[in-house]
């Protein structure tokens, strides 16, 4: 980005990392028919994404959610009507120079694979003329931001990382010259829902620090929900069926459509709403990595707990033991983090219990900022609260 293209401050290495939060987009009666085609792909679309707000596009297999997305960094432009960012009409920018400032995130990260992770991060802001050091300090950032150990990520290659990395790295990617906009295409579609939630999580404490306005297309009505400020729901065409809160629109669908949509069963999708925050976290007696096992085991048997969770120097897990691993075990290692089943503490109810079910710890670990850890959630408190919600919610 050059100082003439844009009103936010140049981020050149004179002047501070500006704060930049989301910039509202404006679409202002969009039209998209695609040469050849005689049914426009978006018809007359009016839509606000509120600046600093998560809006997921949501519908139908070839509605228009791509091709709405993709109008909004001009990989395809309208046949009619306006797009604004932040008031600025999208087409008084060159388009090139327009993309660099909107993250776009899409299925498996589109990482290059010739270029190592920290390479694919620092793309943009060497496009941008970043000077060397910002370069790599934002990239140590951005890998502690999407929970990616630099020392053991930052050289390897795409090739050589996990599905679940490779989109974290991407979303790294996304977000590398801090553009007050970023678009997802389905970018958790690929992978398995363990890590997917994992990655939702993830998701949304980057947002609790940086509060962008996020475009994402999804087809799953739990993700819509559990990520979305608000769901912009839509038929053939990108006719709008409803846009409102995940709230309003599981209680309230705005017609047949809709109600369809969001599925049978809308009560129990209420717990999508819920959070492990909403719970209440044991806090068990905890170890840190190098303690000696059988003094571990003891302490945390004395607790009354079955088992010891290690953290490591950090406050993050780093290991979950049952007291007679832990008592065999010497000085306690930490295990490499597939093994333990943590949930940020904006999971839903419903990502603790498929964690749980993959765990063999009868409960989840509850992670906050930066993963840190906050406590325990047994299978028995996730299930006092499905009672209780049902209990509250009308059939
Ligand atoms: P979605 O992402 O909701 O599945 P798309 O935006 O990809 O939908 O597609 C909307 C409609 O536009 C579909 O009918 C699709 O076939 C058509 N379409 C998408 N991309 C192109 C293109 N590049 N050329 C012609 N038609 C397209
Ligand atoms: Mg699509």
């Amino acid at each position: 980005m050059s100082t003439t293209t844009s009103n936010q401050p140049a981020p050149g290495a004179d002047s501070p990392a500006p704060e930049v939060s989301g910039a509202e987009i404006v679409f202002d009666d969009v039209v998209k028919t695609y040469p050849g085609q005689s049914a426009p792909a978006v018809n007359s679309l009016s839509l606000t994404v509120p600046a600093g707000e998560i809006v997921m596009f949501i519908g139908p297999s070839g509605c228009g959610k791509t091709t709405t997305l993709k109008m909004i960094n001009r990989l395809h432009d309208p046949t009619s009507g306006t797009i604004t960012i932040g008031g600025e009409d999208i087409r008084s920018k060159d388009a090139t120079a327009l993309r660099r400032t909107i993250g776009y995130v899409i299925q498996g990260g589109s990482l290059f694979p010739h270029m190592t992770v920290a390479e694919n991060i620092a793309l943009v802001p060497g496009l941008l003329k970043w000077d060397k050091d910002r370069i790599h300090s934002r990239v140590e950032d951005l890998l502690e931001l999407v929970g990616l150990d630099s020392s053991r990520y930052r050289d390897r290659y795409p090739k050589e990382l996990s599905g679940g990395q490779q989109q974290r790295v991407g979303v790294a990617r996304g977000l590398a010259a801090d553009p007050p906009v970023l678009l997802m295409d389905e970018p958790f579609g690929a992978v398995d829902p363990i890590t997917r939630q994992r990655l939702q999580d993830e998701l949304m404490s980057i947002q609790d620090e940086l509060q962008k306005t996020i475009v994402c297309v999804t087809h799953d009505i739990d993700e819509a929900v559990k990520l979305g400020d608000r769901i912009l729901l839509l038929g053939e065409g990108a006719k709008i069926a409803q846009y409102d809160t995940p709230q309003n629109i599981l209680a309230n669908p705005a017609n047949e459509f809709v109600e369809d949509f969001v599925g049978a069963g809308s009560s129990l999708k209420q717990l999508s709403l819920s959070r492990v925050d909403d719970l209440d976290l044991q806090s068990p007696v905890i170890a840190s990595v190098g303690d000696e096992g059988r003094t571990a085991a003891e302490a945390a048997r004395a607790a009354g707990q079955r088992d010891v969770i290690v953290l490591d120097a950090r406050r993050r897990p780093a290991g979950w033991y049952s007291l007679g691993e832990a008592t065999r075990m010497g000085r306690l290692p930490a295990e490499s983090d597939a093994d333990i089943s943590v949930v940020d503490r904006r999971a839903t109810i419903n990502d603790a219990l498929d964690s749980m079910l993959a765990s063999s710890h009868g409960g989840v670990l509850v992670t906050g900022r930066r993963d840190e850890f906050l406590g325990v959630v047994t299978f028995e408190a996730v299930t006092d609260h499905i009672r209780a919600a049902h209990e509250d919610t009308p059939s």
